[in-house]
């Protein structure tokens, strides 16, 4: 697609809420979405009255009961078939989503937008989910005659799931939860981040004309914490499927304790990336400038906090100097643009604080750290160098441009100091052969990792340990993550 394909953003666009299978208009009115690049207005969303939320959470529990019961088979023929809608659509949103979430060009085209469609593809094929288990002989006893004790475990629907999203990629993390959600019979109430939401209600005009019953899929928007907390209250919602930072979801698993919500929770990271004494620092490199350049650091399995053998120290924060001062900023319309900018003036704020406390703790700034000249809202690739583990730039997740880079002297010094963080979700290892990072991969308290690479498995448990998360979605994972497990029992003679 070139620039001038783009479809062009109607400002004035009316977006509305799906309930129950009609297209309402929010009873609280509206809200403004920026573009963090502009900073200009480039839609409005709309506000859902709680009453709207509740009737969101009443539609889903009452299409509940028909789509449990419609075959797997026949649900995942629906999700092939917005796959395949998805496929041809969706690019007709890329300057939606492109102009909501700040993303480069280049990032809106491929990962905002295309692996939406994969993310459904994944579901389309019906999966045996039931358990067997062995038959267990049992003696004639006081209780019975005895014979062959079986059992055969199934996986039914949790029932109602409001899966509730971040704003980095709003339509790849809210398609990785609809996509095993529904596959496995559950209804959805879905909720996008505050910030750009518009792609979203848009995907699911989309995703609709794949025949899905009213009331299977609801959208929800609002521009604060209302809209997702009143889900989480909710009696007719039984699972959260959530994508966001560790502190929201720690409320939320408070909240949804006295319901006994089941919960899917996606959480924050701070993603350690140890160098060995032997590893190819060039390889790694390239890792570790995707912190910068691929959407701003906005992204949950960022290799963010570097861990490198002293004797490579200098030569890994030379090139990594060199790369970033490479890096062009500014206008995410440029194709030739890497850094774009973050998603708000609050969080820009928020980035810049946090650089600013790792030079008042005593870290280097080798690069970044000054707010451009421009309208939007950008940071520089920042490398903060000579970082130990007591700072706060180790320490919290940033989610910006900003690399931390700490020294280890052996494998073991450098697994403690990978491990001594609340994070758990992506970490790496690059060594100079894969069975080294193997060996020490498997010490890093992380749900996922790296090894000599940044490409995850498609099909591979995606999750966090520690506060990164609850459970693990993707491939059969997703579907045992929407799913409760039933098992019904006889005796045989
Ligand atoms: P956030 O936690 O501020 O918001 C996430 C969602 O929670 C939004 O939809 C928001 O409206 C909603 N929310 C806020 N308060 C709520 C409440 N009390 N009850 C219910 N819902 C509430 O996160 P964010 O700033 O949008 O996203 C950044 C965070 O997301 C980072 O921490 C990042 O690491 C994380 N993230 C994790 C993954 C993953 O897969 N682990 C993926 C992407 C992003």
């Amino acid at each position: 697609m070139t620039l001038a394909e783009l479809e062009p953003v109607n400002v004035d666009e009316q977006y509305r809420l799906l309930i129950g299978g009609d297209w309402v208009a929010a009873e609280s009115g509206t809200y403004e979405i920026v573009n963090p690049n502009t900073t200009q207005v480039i839609g409005h969303a709309p506000e859902a009255s709680i009453t709207q939320v509740n009737d969101a959470a009443a539609a889903a529990k009452a299409a509940l009961p028909g789509w449990r019961d419609t075959p797997m088979a026949e649900r995942c023929a629906m999700i092939g078939r917005a796959a395949d809608l998805l496929e041809q659509k969706l690019g007709g949103l890329v300057g939606l989503v492109q102009g909501e979430t700040g993303a480069t060009i280049n990032v809106s085209e491929s990962i905002q937008i295309t692996s939406c469609a994969d993310r459904f593809r994944h579901y389309e094929t019906p999966v045996n989910v039931d358990e067997p288990i062995e038959p267990y002989p049992v003696a004639e006893n006081p209780l019975g005659p005895g014979g062959l004790s079986c059992a055969h475990v199934i996986r039914q629907p949790v029932g109602v799931v409001a899966c509730i999203t971040s704003y980095n990629f709003p339509l790849v993390n809210m398609s990785g939860k609809i996509a095993p959600a529904l596959a496995m019979g559950n209804t959805l109430v879905i909720k996008p981040a505050p910030q750009d939401p518009l792609a979203v209600i848009k995907m699911g005009e989309i995703i609709e004309e794949a025949g899905f019953p009213p009331g299977v899929i609801n959208i929800i928007t609002g521009s604060g914490a209302v809209a997702g907390a009143a889900l989480v209250e909710s009696r007719d919602v039984d699972m959260i499927s959530f994508t966001g930072s560790s502190a929201v979801g720690a409320k939320i698993m408070q909240a949804g304790g006295s319901t006994m919500k089941r919960l899917l929770m996606e959480l924050g990271g701070k993603g350690a990336c140890v160098l060995t004494d032997d590893c190819n620092v060039d390889g790694a490199v390239g890792a570790i400038a995707s912190v910068w350049g691929f959407h701003s650091g906005q992204i949950c399995t960022a290799p963010t906090r570097v861990i490198v053998h002293r004797s490579r120290y200098d030569e890994l924060v030379d090139k990594l100097t060199a790369v970033a001062g490479m890096l062009k900023l500014g206008d995410p319309l440029d194709r030739e643009t890497i850094v774009g900018p973050v998603i708000t003036e609050l969080h820009r704020d928020r980035v810049e604080h946090f650089i600013a406390s790792g030079v008042a703790d005593g870290a280097t700034l080798l690069c970044g750290g000054r707010r451009p000249d421009l309208p939007g809202y950008f940071v520089e690739p920042t490398l903060l160098a000579d970082c130990t583990s007591d700072m706060r730039v180790v320490q919290r997740e940033i989610f910006g441009p900003v690399v931390v880079v700490l020294a280890h002297d052996d494998d073991d010094h450098a697994v403690e100091l990978a491990n001594d963080s609340d994070y758990g979700l992506f970490s790496y290892v690059f060594a100079g052969t894969t069975a080294r990072a193997f060996e020490i991969g498997k010490r890093i308290e992380s749900g996922n990792v790296g090894l000599n690479s940044m490409a995850p498995h498609i099909h591979a448990p995606f999750g966090g340990f520690k506060m990164s998360g609850v459970g693990r979605d993707r491939g059969v994972y997703g579907l045992h993550a929407y799913s409760e497990v039933q098992a019904l029992s006889w005796m045989s003679s």
